[in-house]
């Protein structure tokens, strides 16, 4: 099938287009049509397989129906990873002015209390720095946050921000989706799928 056959709008299609995608990847092909829906989702993926754009495509078609800051917050274990993200969101959600941020360490907090004073749409962190700006940065929240995303979850757990993520976990609405994505089921990765997604569907490649 197509991007636009998987229930991806026309815009978006574009965007693929314009990064020189042809067709989706595997987990595109699974994970689209169910994120699109509504649903939580835990992928089983690896890097490579094209999982940043299987959630970002959903929440980038989201935000068509709802503009708004702090829209999406997805986590990641490094600081390369997220700042890969944040950079295929603004890639894929260009036509429609998405703003993202990656919100990591090494950076001066002050620099990024900024790029948050501005209110972007996505904020892609790892876990640690995000902690300390809903702790120091006044005026920044993720009450509004509509999206969830737990990107390699084993290995966000592994690098033991399992403290960082029970914190943030408590200051995200719960009305919310969520999607959990993981290169492997290891136990505590189902203990956290348990405690953050409703009702979810596994797909996997
Ligand atoms: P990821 O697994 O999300 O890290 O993606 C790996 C690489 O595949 C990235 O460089 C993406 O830009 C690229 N990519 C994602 N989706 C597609 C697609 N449908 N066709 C070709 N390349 C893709």
């Amino acid at each position: 099938p197509s991007f636009g056959e998987l229930g991806v709008r026309e815009e978006l299609v574009d965007a693929c287009t314009k990064l020189g995608w042809k067709a989706p990847t595997p987990i595109q092909v699974e994970a689209l049509p169910l994120a699109l829906q509504g649903r939580d989702l835990i992928g089983l993926a690896q890097t490579g397989s094209g999982k940043t754009a299987a959630f970002a495509l959903p929440i980038l078609q989201a935000l068509f129906q709802q503009c708004h800051p702090f829209f999406a917050c997805v986590l990641s274990p490094t600081r390369e990873l997220a700042i890969q993200i944040s950079e295929q969101f603004e890639a894929l959600g260009s036509q429609i002015g998405v703003r993202s941020v990656a919100i990591v360490g090494g950076v001066s907090m002050v620099d990024q209390a900024v790029a948050l004073g501005k209110n972007p749409h996505i904020v892609v962190a790892t876990p640690g720095r995000l902690l300390d700006h809903l702790t120091n940065t006044k005026g920044f929240s993720l009450r509004n946050v509509k999206y969830l995303v737990l990107d390699e979850a084993d290995k966000i757990l592994h690098n033991d921000f399992e403290k960082e993520v029970d914190e943030i976990l408590k200051v995200v609405p719960r009305e919310r989706k969520t999607f959990l994505f993981s290169a492997t089921m290891t136990n505590k990765v189902a203990k956290l799928q348990r405690a953050c997604l409703r009702n979810p569907t596994k797909v996997e490649v």
